[in-house]
C-alpha cells in the first residue's frame, strides 16, 4: 500500500515533506505548510472549536503540549455561538444536591455570571441550568484561547483532508483557508468536529443511524417583538402559531425558546425542524439550512398575519444562526458503545470522563420524547388528527433510582486509533443514550478528558486506548 492510500478526504499527492502535490494525482492541488515549515508541527491538533474543542486544547496545552486549534467558523463556541443555542444544563444531580460537573464548564459559567452574561437557574432544574449570552461566551472563549500558553488558533480553517502514515496513525490535518490548502502536522489529533470529519477522512470506523432515525435539526434565530405581541394578544404563543389553522405550513408543533441575557425584548427561537437529513452529506446539510430558514420565514409571517401590530411593531428577525443546529450525524465506532441502560440506570465506569443529569431528549420529525432518570417519560407529537401529549413510566418506582449518569473514556476512542480521540456528540452511544450525552455540559467534559489524554499519550508514548486520565486529577 502506498502512502497515498492513507490520505483521506482529498486525493492529495505523495510528496513527503514537500509542499506541492503532483498534478496527475491531485488534479493540480498544492498543499503548503500552515506556518513556516519549521513552525507548523504541533504536538496536538484539535479539529473543531466548540467548547468541546477549546476545552480539549486548553487541557492539552496546560499539560505542556503545543496545540493547533482548527475551526472552520470565524469564532469559537460551535452550536452555542454559531447556532445561537443559549442553554447549558445543570451541573448538579437531578435532585440538585450533588455538584457533579466542575472543571472548565463550571469556571466559564461562573465567569459569565460575573460578567452579567449568564443567569443560573435552580440546581434541580435539569431542563436548564444556565441561560447564557452566546456572544459573551464567544468573546470569553477567545480570551481563554489567547491567554493559554501553547495554543495556536486557526479560524476560518476547514479540515479538508487527513494524512496518515499507517492505519490509525494520523500525521497531518490538511485545512482549506484563505491561503489555499495547508498542512498542519501533529503527533496526536482530536476530532471535535461534531460530524467525525477527521475520523472519516482518516478511514477510522464510523457509523450512523438511517436518516429517518436521526434526530431532527433546527435553524435558530433571535427575534424582536415577541413581548409586545404577547402583551396585546394573550392567546399568542409560538406553540399556538404552529397549529395548522394559522397557515405556517409546518408538520411539527414542538419548539422552544429563551430570553436573551442582557437584551430586553429579544427572544431566542428554536421552532424550526428539518427531519430525515444526514448533516455529514453535503446535499442534506444544504437542505437543512435552506429549509430551516424557509420555515422560520413562514412562522414569522404567520405571526405577523394573524397577530398584527400597529406601526411596524410586529415580529422581526434580528439574527439568523450562522450554522443550522445539528443534533445528530456520524458517530465513531469505539472501544465501547455506551448504552441507553448505562445512562438511564446510572451505571458507573472505572474510566469515567463525564457526568451528566440531563434527560434523554429525542427530537423526532413531528415531536419530542423525554425519558427521565426518575423512571418517567413524556412524549409530544403531531399527526393528521392533531397534537398529542403522553406521559407515564418507562420504569417502576424504586428507592435506588439514579440522579446522574457517567460517560466512559472508551466511547471516545475510535477502534484502531493510535493517536486520535473523538469527544463530543460524535461519541459512540446508542440512540437514546445520545439524546442525553450530546448536550453541551457533557461534550465540554469529554473535550477536557480528550485534551488530558492526548497530552498523557504523548508524555508516555502510549496509544490513545491506554491514555485515560482519571477525572479526579
Ligand atoms: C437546535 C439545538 C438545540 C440544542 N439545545 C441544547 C441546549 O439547550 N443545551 C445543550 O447543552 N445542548 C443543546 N443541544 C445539543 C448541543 O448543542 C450539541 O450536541 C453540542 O453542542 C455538540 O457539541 P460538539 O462540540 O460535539 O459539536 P458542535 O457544537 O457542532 O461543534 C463542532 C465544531 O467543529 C467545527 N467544525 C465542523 N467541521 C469542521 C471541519 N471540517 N473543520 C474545522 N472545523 C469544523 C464547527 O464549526 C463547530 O465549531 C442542542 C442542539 C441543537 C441542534
Amino acid at each position: 500500500m502506498t502512502r497515498k492510500d492513507f490520505i483521506g478526504g482529498l486525493a492529495l499527492g505523495a510528496a513527503g515533506a514537500a509542499i506541492a502535490a503532483p498534478a496527475a494525482e491531485a488534479g493540480g492541488l498544492a498543499v503548503r505548510p500552515a506556518l513556516s515549515p519549521d513552525a507548523c508541527e504541533f504536538d496536538v491538533v484539535v479539529v473543531g472549536g466548540s467548547c468541546t474543542g477549546v476545552f480539549a486544547a486548553i487541557r492539552a496545552a496546560e499539560a505542556g503540549a503545543r496545540v493547533a486549534l482548527v475551526e472552520m467558523a470565524g469564532g469559537f463556541g460551535g452550536t452555542a455561538t454559531q447556532g445561537l443555542v443559549p442553554i447549558w444544563h445543570s451541573l448538579y444531580s437531578t435532585d440538585g444536591k450533588t455538584k457533579i460537573i466542575k472543571g472548565l464548564t463550571d469556571e466559564v459559567e461562573r465567569e459569565l455570571v460575573r460578567r452579567g452574561e449568564a443567569r443560573l437557574e435552580r440546581p434541580d432544574n435539569f431542563a436548564r441550568g444556565a441561560v447564557i449570552n452566546v456572544a459573551g461566551l464567544q468573546i470569553l472563549l477567545d480570551e481563554c484561547v489567547m491567554r493559554q500558553k501553547g495554543i495556536t488558533p486557526f479560524l476560518h480553517a476547514r479540515l479538508a483532508a487527513v494524512e496518515s502514515d499507517r492505519p490509525g496513525h494520523v500525521t497531518a490535518a490538511v485545512v482549506a483557508d484563505k491561503a489555499g490548502l495547508r498542512r498542519i502536522r501533529g503527533k496526536f489529533f482530536i476530532d471535535a468536529s461534531g460530524d467525525a470529519d477527521l475520523c472519516r477522512f482518516a478511514g477510522l470506523p464510523t457509523w450512523k443511524l438511517p436518516k429517518d432515525m436521526m434526530q431532527a435539526h433546527t435553524l435558530c434565530a433571535i427575534l424582536s417583538g415577541y413581548d409586545a405581541i404577547r402583551a396585546k394578544y394573550p392567546k399568542f404563543s409560538f406553540g399556538e402559531i404552529m397549529k395548522p389553522e394559522y397557515g405556517a405550513g409546518l408538520k411539527h408543533m414542538f419548539g422552544w425558546g429563551a430570553d436573551v441575557i442582557g437584551a430586553k425584548g429579544l427572544f431566542f427561537h428554536a421552532y424550526t425542524r428539518v427531519a430525515g437529513c444526514d448533516p455529514s452529506i453535503p446535499e442534506d446539510l444544504t437542505r437543512i439550512e435552506i429549509e430551516g430558514r424557509a420555515q422560520l420565514r413562514r412562522i414569522v409571517d404567520a405571526v405577523n398575519r394573524n397577530f398584527p401590530m400597529p406601526d411596524g411593531g410586529g415580529l422581526a428577525i434580528v439574527a439568523l444562526a450562522a450554522h443550522a443546529g445539528l443534533r445528530d450525524s456520524c458517530h465513531i465506532d469505539s472501544l465501547y458503545r455506551t448504552t441507553t441502560d448505562d445512562i438511564l440506570l446510572g451505571r458507573r465506569f472505572d474510566d469515567v470522563i463525564a457526568r451528566g443529569s440531563y434527560r434523554v431528549d429525542i427530537h423526532e420529525g413531528t415531536g419530542i420524547t423525554f425519558r427521565y432518570l426518575d423512571g418517567t417519560f413524556e412524549r409530544t407529537f403531531s399527526d393528521e388528527k392533531g397534537h398529542h401529549y403522553e406521559k407515564g413510566r418507562w420504569r417502576e418506582k424504586s428507592d435506588d433510582l439514579p440522579t446522574w449518569y457517567e460517560i466512559p473514556y472508551r466511547s471516545i476512542v475510535p477502534k484502531g486509533s493510535e493517536n486520535v480521540l473523538a469527544p463530543g456528540r460524535i461519541l459512540d452511544c446508542e440512540r437514546d443514550a445520545h439524546g442525553a450525552c450530546r448536550v453541551m455540559v457533557n461534550c465540554n467534559q469529554m473535550g477536557e478528558a480528550a485534551g488530558r489524554a492526548a497530552a498523557n499519550a504523548l508524555a508516555k508514548n502510549i496509544p490513545a486506548a491506554n491514555a485515560y486520565v482519571s477525572l479526579s486529577r
